[in-house]
């Protein structure tokens, strides 16, 4: 077998592995590069292999990251089968909407200024258009479901705990009469995550393939965030404010909207409003509603104590669809909790909130993810006095509020005990989607344990892998 590292190698983003078995090829993700815009178009638009002569697509979850350039892979030739669960192929038909509306803008954009400088127009990644075309071939597969994306290899997906319907990929090889196993970890997600049920550990890999993004740091407890998140809300609905909190639509605000739930069931808060605004977060929210074999036991038993409720909706909570009803909002005055996109408050209808809450010392703006350097949500994350919103400057007299502990991904400490988990069997680990420093410290780790298996592959490269049993 030969491997390939097509994206998220020695950065983040951009998952892509490619896979040559028996004389068949397997592509592992197809996401999307996020970087400077120049690099953007040049990485995303060209594949260094055909699409055309892809045999399978397995699909780990639905973050832009690992799915995002499908439609452009299927633009480029590709007509077959991506496996994937139920729910993220669910998912992803949103979330590619969503990007292919994302691109056409940022053409648009781009274009204006290109025309004003007597340049050539650009065409945009892919269009809406192109993403609808996905849906099509997306072939759903459950948790531990057995299928063969291609002669020789038996597949199965298993719980990643990361996001709905999240899973690892477990490959089964058999090339010239050898037998081994791939593991690839899709992106790992955490214990007692809400919702989620936990990720599974590797069992009797060869070969792991796994993300590393944050192998340089240990996480807090998501108890710990859960009891923030409490003592946040009760202050500020004590001096009678509002809690906005920018979140992204899918994942984060389910979560959140789950903990406040629980919160006003044990009478832990007031119940006070709690409103979604964000077209993408409402149908998210339904996609995980239609999605209930992917919760935890404590989800199932919360929904079965009572039958007429849900757990991602409850009597205090609104998902408000219209630019209307969001407006609406503003005219109130009473406590309550506004979540609402985009979560770096970079774009979408969180600035008309944060505009209008910002100057007031009753309310708090609270920060529940990284929030990337040179956005709002970064300048409000580090307490700046004065922020430009629609560029006008506003006075933050508002508290700002940051909750660590939310993270989706892995942090240092489980990353050690999964990579561990292979320590009878692994002969190699690659180590993707994480950057230098966090690779480097978690290489480190790894060789504290005995482990001196992992490598950190280049963006391009390639190796043969013969091993087997
Ligand atoms: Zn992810």
């Amino acid at each position: 077998m030969r491997i390939s590292f097509m994206g998220a190698a020695q950065t983040v983003t951009g998952s892509q592995h490619l896979l040559e078995i028996n004389g068949t090829r397997l592509l592992l993700d197809c996401g999307l590069y996020q970087g400077r815009r120049k690099e953007f178009y040049e990485r995303n638009r060209e594949f260094k292999f055909d699409p055309a002569r892809l045999d399978a697509v397995i699909l780990s979850h639905a973050h832009i990251d690992h799915s995002g350039n499908l439609p452009n892979l299927v633009k480029c030739g590709y007509h077959g089968p991506i496996y994937t669960t139920p729910a993220s192929a669910h998912l992803s038909n949103l979330m590619l909407l969503d990007s292919g509306h994302i691109q056409e803008s940022d053409v648009e954009y781009v274009n204006k200024k290109r025309v004003k400088r007597g340049e050539p127009e650009v065409e945009p990644l892919y269009t809406i258009e192109d993403a609808a075309q996905v849906a099509q071939y997306f072939e759903g597969r459950h948790y531990d479901e057995e299928f063969e994306p291609v002669p020789g290899v038996r597949a199965r997906l298993v719980d990643a705990g990361h996001i709905l319907g999240s899973a690892a990929v477990v490959l089964d090889i058999e090339e010239n009469g050898r037998q081994f196993r791939l593991w690839f970890s899709g992106d790992i997600g955490r214990r007692d995550l809400p919702l989620l049920r936990d990720p599974i550990l590797p069992q009797k890999a060869d070969y792991l393939l796994m993300e590393c993004t944050y192998g340089d740091k240990a996480h807090r407890d998501p108890q710990q965030a859960y009891d923030e998140l409490r003592e946040i809300v009760k202050r500020t609905v004590e001096r009678g404010g509002k809690v906005i909190i920018p979140s992204f639509a899918v994942g984060r605000t389910q979560e959140l909207v789950y903990d406040l739930h629980q919160m006003m069931d044990r009478k832990e808060i007031p119940g006070i409003p709690v409103y979604v605004d964000s077209p993408l977060a409402v149908n998210a929210s339904d996609i995980f509603r239609a999605h209930p074999e992917c919760f935890d036991e404590e989800t199932r038993e919360f929904i079965a104590q009572d039958k007429h409720r849900m757990a991602l909706g409850f009597e205090h909570l609104t998902y408000t669809r219209s630019v209307e009803e969001s407006k609406a909002l503003n005219t109130r005055k009473d406590p309550m909790v506004i979540i609402s996109a985009s979560g770096m408050a970079e774009t979408g209808r969180i600035l008309h909130h944060l505009k209008n809450n910002i100057e007031d010392a009753r309310n708090t703006i609270l920060i529940v993810s990284w929030q990337a350097p040179y956005t709002l949500g970064r300048r409000l994350a580090e307490r700046e006095e004065r922020v430009k919103i629609f560029g006008e400057t506003y006075h933050r007299r508002a508290e700002v509020a940051t909750i660590g502990g939310f993270s989706a991904h892995a942090g240092q400490t489980f990353l050690t005990e999964y990579a561990q988990a292979t320590q009878e069997s692994v002969k190699q680990i690659f180590l993707v989607h994480g950057e230098q420093d966090a690779a480097t410290a978690f290489m480190e780790k790894l060789a504290e344990a005995g482990m001196e298996q992992a490598v950190y592959p280049e963006l391009y490269s390639s190796l043969e892998i013969k091993g087997g049993r």
